[in-house]
């Protein structure tokens, strides 16, 4: 039985695994985490996807243990704006899509939409998050309640069985650093041995397995599974054991940030519950709403601009509030490692892979490769087909996250710079240029978007495609033939249900001022 893990890393890669293995194994396992006190966590992922809310499930925390502990805020969608011209935006919210007669309801908005604004007529989420609202009432209770945090039903599902479980995810937006000090109290305090100190030097056998790591002042760890959570080094995996970098920069040519913490007075600004991006003539900015603070970055690719430039456009974006807040300059490497688990080695984090955080993916690969890596959990004999599904899981759902992040680019209409008509020419992946096609006379449906599990609907490809306005879309001709009245009934309860909820909803503000 193999029950000795040594993570290196304790960032967020790092303590998400160690709390995750915690909860999952609990004794049984012995958990080691060694962390540099030198060497600083990259610090910037503070914006999620809706399937985190498991995370937290499993670790058995409520929202109210959590979430004012690390200044945390609800996020209901991402919001795109001037994606297609300057002054336009969309939500790509976290909303089930209804459907009416066998079609999406974005089908018939393409053929009788009420407005031109696909998000507020097929969602009810997009008016509740133009008007700064919680996706609770103040007493804790859903907005609509078909499950909750605590049921019974969504317990101990994984994040591919909780999609589509409820109408209305939701995700949350959180201090990076607050939450990996949460996690490792909860840790320590379940056993996990936290050591600070710099690993040296990786100890291989002659069959190139790891047997330990060496660290500066407290000797060698030893292991049966070594976990390299050491963020865009790789040390163990790609340093050590050699294993390649796949890297996705010919389709996705974003190879730098510049981000900075600002601290802000929420309650005169309003928390807009949703992370923003903005596009920019390089790349394009996040803002992400804390509840001290606002986080805020500028994604761009360094052939188009330089960092210097990155930074005034940024601190011009943020105005004043930003003039004494030291930049954070970072380079990131876009791709995924061939395999992230190598021998006895597997890799979480950033040291696995990374996609320019968009769609705020990273945590979520993190999460996916928790959990993988306890479903595929190596017997003693560390039977290879474990790592194999393991390694295939992974490197789908970052392939499929490419291909999803690419989309954006190529369906923006927008096309005033070198840069943005740059992403009507560059090389994308064969497949999405096919499905393209298809969704120009169909739109996305399961049969069309990438095949193996990447954590987004087809519903998130339809979001996108409408809300770019790049690419020519067409209802299905069926719907020529079929009567539109049930679907009118529906765009009618959808503004009804908006209405109501926009009159009773709490400001997301003072939601958060309650739960602290
Ligand atoms: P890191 O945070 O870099 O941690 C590495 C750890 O390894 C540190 O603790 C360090 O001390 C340790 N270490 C390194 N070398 C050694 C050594 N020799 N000895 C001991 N310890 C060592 N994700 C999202 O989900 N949402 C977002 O909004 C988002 N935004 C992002 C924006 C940017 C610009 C970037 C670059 C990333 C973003 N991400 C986002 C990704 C997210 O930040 C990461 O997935 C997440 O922080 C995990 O990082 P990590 O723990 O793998 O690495």
């Amino acid at each position: 039985m193999l029950n000795n893990a040594v993570i290196v890393g304790g960032g967020t890669a790092g303590w998400m695994t160690a709390s995750y293995l915690k909860a999952a194994f609990g004794d049984r396992m012995d958990i080691t985490l060694v962390e540099s006190g030198n060497i600083g966590a990259v610090g910037v992922g503070e914006a999620t996807f809706s399937d985190i809310r498991h995370f937290f499930e499993f670790l058995g925390l409520k929202e109210k243990d959590w979430m004012p502990a690390c200044n945390a805020t609800y996020k209901l969608a991402v919001r795109f704006e001037n994606w297609r011209e300057k002054g336009h935006y969309f939500y790509h919210p976290f909303e089930q899509m209804r459907s009416v007669n066998g079609f999406p309801l974005t089908d018939w908005w393409l053929k009788q939409g009420p407005t031109d604004r696909f998000d507020k007529d097929c969602f009810v989420m997009a008016s509740v998050i133009d008007a700064g609202l919680s996706p609770r009432h103040l007493d804790g209770t859903l907005i609509d309640q078909p499950f909750d945090e605590g049921a019974d039903e969504m317990q101990g599902l994984t994040m591919s069985e909780h999609q589509g479980k409820t109408q209305f995810p939701y995700a949350y937006q959180f201090e990076a650093a607050l939450l990996a000090k949460y996690l490792t109290t909860y840790s320590v305090e379940r056993g996990v041995k936290h050591i600070v100190d710099d690993v040296r030097e990786v100890s291989l056998d002659d069959r190139g397995w790891i047997t330990g790591v060496r660290t500066g002042e407290h000797g060698d760890l030893t292991g049966d599974l070594f976990i390299d959570c050491t963020g865009f080094r790789g040390l163990l995996l790609n340093q050590a054991l050699e294993e390649p970098f796949v890297s996705y920069q010919d389709t996705l040519p974003n190879d730098s940030a510049v981000a900075l913490q600002v601290p802000m007075d929420m309650e005169r600004r309003g928390i807009l519950p949703c992370t923003t991006a903005t596009a920019q003539d390089a790349g394009w900015i996040w803002t992400i709403p804390l509840t001290g603070r606002v986080g805020t970055g500028y994604v761009y690719a360094k052939d188009y601009l330089s960092p210097e430039e990155a930074e005034r456009t940024l601190r011009e974006f943020v105005g004043p509030s930003a003039a004494d807040v030291e930049a954070n300059h970072i380079r990131m490497r876009i791709g995924r490692s061939r395999n992230s688990w190598v021998k006895n080695c597997v890799a979480i984090g950033l040291s696995s892979g990374f996609v320019e955080p968009l769609e705020s993916t990273g945590i979520f690969f993190i999460h996916h490769a928790i959990e993988q890596l306890v479903k595929n959990f190596p017997s003693a004999d560390w039977n290879s087909m474990h790592r194999d599904l393991y390694n295939s899981a992974v490197s789908h759902v970052m392939d499929g996250v490419r291909e999803f992040l690419v989309l954006h680019y190529v369906a923006a209409k927008r096309n005033d710079t070198q840069y943005w008509r740059d992403t009507k020419t560059r090389k994308i992946p064969d497949s999405l240029a096919e499905r393209i096609e298809k969704w120009k006379v169909q739109l996305p449906d399961s049969e069309t978007v990438y095949p193996y599990y990447h954590g987004l609907p087809p519903y998130s490809y339809m979001c996108v495609l409408l809300g770019m306005g790049g690419i020519d879309l067409k209802p299905s001709p069926a719907l020529a033939l079929t009567d539109g009245v049930a679907a009118q009934l529906e765009f009618e309860q959808i503004r009804k249900k908006t209405q109501r909820l926009t009159e009773v909803l709490p400001k997301a503000y003072d939601y958060f001022t309650r739960l602290r």
